[in-house]
């Protein structure tokens, strides 16, 4: 019997993405799995249920019934893991983090489930990254929202009513998302300068035409990832900092450092010195905000300074967003479904370094 490989509809409030496409579901079903769909799964990113040819479409209690391997952008509901088939496979974006008694839950089911989040970022890991596609989309959704806020035009303008300077447009962390924010902008026109604590940023940032902006802070830590700054870092950081956001026009946050609370790099002090009419985007709200000012989910006003808080960045891109999620999903689900059954190598790294549950 082919295992059943099934896509629920997602619940968290403001989610539009999916897991599964049209493309990723025919995809599946080559490698032998049956996929089903619940009604809907799709809609909100664009893909309706009539665009899932072959894929079953069947209601959310009895796909979680039905389901060998589940397919999910954020993790369902505690109810919803009660009711998982013994023994199923979960994989999505699973927030491994947050204490909340799923873990029972997937132990009473004996399900195996893989958090994308804890995927080890190896050149073999790139194409199921999605972390990195994700971030990809935020990046380019908060430079379109900066804009969206701000009273100036991005670009330098010659008109008859006289010339229009350029906006000044500051990046803080330059990773996955930073570097888009940074393309996006230049291409918008504004004048970029990115800064982050890995050196080997300068080049990245340079090659899309933007200037690094340098602190005198190097900070590079293990996997490719920062680490967190020490207090006289951060103060010398602070202090140059401050200085240079009196002249910018738009900044847009993007620095993390996983597992931990994000670097809180930009104090009210120095919002009240910028200019009237200046934006602030920070990406990092959900895990607390590189602003102190930030609040998740809300646009305030400090002064004359708007603070954007912005939490579904990737999700109001959802139709590339899921496309580049779901592929993603289809090359790591690709490492353990072969021939329509599904049969993990728990000595590949790539696999044991994602799950987050397993059955003992
Ligand atoms: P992230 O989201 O964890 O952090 C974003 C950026 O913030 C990082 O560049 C970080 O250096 C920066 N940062 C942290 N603290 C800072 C501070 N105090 N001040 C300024 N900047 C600060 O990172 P990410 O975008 O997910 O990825 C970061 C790294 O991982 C990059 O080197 C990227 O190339 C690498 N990566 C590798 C793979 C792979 O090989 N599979 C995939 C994706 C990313």
């Amino acid at each position: 019997m082919p295992i059943v490989l099934a896509c629920l509809q997602e619940r968290a409030p403001g989610e539009r993405r999916v897991a599964l496409t049209p493309e990723t579901a025919r995809k599946f079903a080559a490698l032998g799995a049956t996929v089903r769909i619940e009604p809907g799964a799709g809609a909100e990113a664009g893909f309706p249920d009539a665009d899932y040819a072959g894929v079953e479409v069947q209601e959310r209690e009895a796909l979680l019934a039905a389901a060998d391997l589940l397919l999910c952008v954020q993790s369902p509901a505690g109810a919803d893991l009660a009711r998982l088939k013994p023994g199923a496979m979960l994989v999505g974006l699973l927030a491994p983090h947050r204490a909340d008694g799923r873990e029972a839950l997937l132990a009473e089911r004996r399900a195996t489930a893989f958090a994308m989040e804890k995927l080890p970022r190896t050149t073999r890991a790139q194409a199921m990254d999605v972390l990195s596609s994700q971030a990809g989309m935020a990046g380019y959704k908060a430079v379109l929202l900066a804009a969206q806020l701000s009273p100036r035009f991005f670009p330098m303008l010659s008109t008859a009513a006289g010339t229009i300077r350029p906006s000044k447009l500051l990046v803080v962390g330059a990773g996955v998302a930073g570097l888009q924010a940074i393309a996006t902008a230049r291409r918008l026109g504004a004048q970029v300068e990115g800064f982050d604590v890995r050196p080997e940023t300068r080049e990245q940032i340079e090659s899309l035409g933007g200037r690094f902006l340098d602190l005198g802070v190097s900070a590079a830590g293990s996997g490719g990832y920062a680490r967190e700054l020490s207090a006289e870092e951060r103060a010398l950081q602070q202090q140059r900092l401050a200085e240079h956001l009196k002249g910018i026009d738009v900044v847009v946050c993007t620095a993390a450092v996983p597992g931990r609370p994000a670097p809180r790099i930009i104090t009210a002090a120095m919002v009240a010195g910028m200019k009237p009419g200046s934006v602030v985007v920070d990406m990092a709200a959900e895990t607390g905000g590189n602003c102190e000012l930030t609040r998740p989910g809300e646009n305030l006003r400090h002064g004359g300074v708007t603070v954007a808080g912005p939490l579904d960045l990737a999700s109001s891109g959802a139709l590339h967003a899921s496309e580049m999620y779901a592929r993603n999903l289809l090359n790591f689900v690709g490492l353990f479904l072969k021939d329509g059954v599904l049969a993990p190598d728990w000595n590949d790294e790539l696999l044991a370094g994602t799950c987050w549950q397993r059955p003992g």
